[in-house]
């Protein structure tokens, strides 16, 4: 492969001034979550994204992908809400709001290359913002990078470049693992305080792997769905009379829904309320060593998404069984749903048999070859040695 680098110099016809990076990220439990001020559990991925930058003295942005094959120009003054349409949003969309957060940032030429599957639920939006917003925090003197507070910062103004410029409503789980997840660790996110810690998450000394399946498969995001989960989970906190559906506990749940008027907002608040008890489970299993019970409440998990929140698809369940099938100590549906990516719990020695299984459900079924990788929790947003 050619480096992001010598691509630039061929691109734009100078070399840049560095190349910086961010992850893409698997969310290991906690899904639909983070709209209700509750838990999620995160780990960086081995796959980045690349961006090599050279500043410029003007308000030009011009951004090449190696993915896409497109050079695309725009100037930063004609930035904002809705504005560039496509995927020079996420680019023009962070320089965007860093100046917006009152910091001086001029033109750039960026070259993106990328090993995030791309659509898969595996985050290649906040990876592309957060290398991009990296490389701004270096070149333009941000110092955005230096402490897990400046961090949080730059994941705001990621955030709000996927929200406003792109256009994408989604929460803020993705910028911050792309930004404050450690190598070897999951990043536990209190999605109410904002807080963060880090949570070991080494399977290796377990002779365990994670596997991550992209099925390929996407059923239209369907935005209105993943509205409409929003929209109950309101309904369900104002018929609660509470803030958000983080302040019914597991012990309050069995009274709380017998308050609830329809079935189906009692079905989605059993799934958010049980799953930010089952993130809180997860961490104290990964603390105690205890990966049968991960596993346990990994199926759990997928159960509550599938039967209750409503957000699977055949393509995903067919994934997790067929995981679970060979060997698997669970798995689950990982992302918003409706297609995307999950992710199996496995003894080493089963990963192979488990990827096959996989394989020879999707070819059974005449649907698309889905790809399966193995993954490690790996490191933060930064500059490329
Ligand atoms: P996910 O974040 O799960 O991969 P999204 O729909 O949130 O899916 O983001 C995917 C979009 O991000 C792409 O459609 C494209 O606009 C943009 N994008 C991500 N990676 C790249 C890349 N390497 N080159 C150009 N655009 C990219
Ligand atoms: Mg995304």
């Amino acid at each position: 492969m050619t480096s992001p680098a010598a691509t630039h110099r061929d691109v734009f016809g100078s070399p840049p001034e560095g190349v910086w990076s961010a992850p893409g990220r698997v969310n290991l439990i906690g899904e639909h979550t983070d709209y209700n001020d509750g838990l999620a559990l995160p780990i960086a991925l081995p796959q980045r994204t690349h961006a090599a930058v050279s500043v410029r003295d003007d308000d030009r942005l011009r951004v090449h992908s190696v993915q896409l094959g497109q050079t695309v120009e725009v100037s930063l003054g004609s930035v904002g809400p809705g504005s560039p349409s496509g995927w020079t949003a996420y680019v023009a969309g962070v320089l965007w709001a860093l100046r917006e957060d009152g910091l001086p940032v001029r033109g750039m030429d960026v070259t993106v290359d990328s090993d995030v599957p791309v659509g898969a639920g595996l985050s290649s939006s906040a990876a592309l913002e957060c290398a991009v917003g990296a490389a701004a925090s270096d070149l333009f003197g941000l110092d955005l990078l230096g402490s897990d507070d400046a961090r949080a910062r730059l994941a705001r103004a990621c955030v709000r470049a996927e929200n406003e410029v792109a256009g994408a409503a989604t929460g803020g789980m993705d910028q911050s693992a792309a930004l404050l997840c450690h190598e070897g660790s999951a990043l536990l996110l209190d999605c109410r305080s904002g807080a963060t810690e880090q949570v070991p998450f080494d399977l290796t000394a377990a002779g365990m792997v994670l596997l991550v399946t992209d099925t390929r498969a996407s059923h239209a995001l369907n935005d209105g769905q993943y509205e409409e989960r929003r929209r109950a989970c309101e309904a369900a906190a104002a018929e609660l009379g509470v803030g958000s559906l983080r302040e019914v506990s597991s012990g309050g749940l069995e009274h709380a829904l017998a308050r609830l008027s329809s079935d189906e907002l009692r079905t989605r608040t059993r799934h958010v309320v049980t799953e930010i008890a089952r993130v809180e489970a997860t961490v104290a299993a990964l603390r105690g060593g205890d990966l049968d019970e991960v596993g346990r409440l990994f199926r759990a998990s997928h159960a509550s998404l599938r039967d209750d929140y409503e957000v699977s698809c055949e393509e995903l369940d067919v994934s997790v069984e067929a995981a679970e099938g060979a060997g698997a100590l669970g798995a689950r549906m990982t992302g918003g749903g409706f297609g995307g990516s999950s992710i199996a719990l496995l003894p080493e020695g089963s990963a192979g048999d488990a990827e096959d299984a996989v394989r020879a459900a999707f070819a059974a079924r005449g649907w698309t070859e889905p790809a399966c990788f193995t993954v490690t929790a790996s490191g933060p947003a930064g500059r490329d040695a």
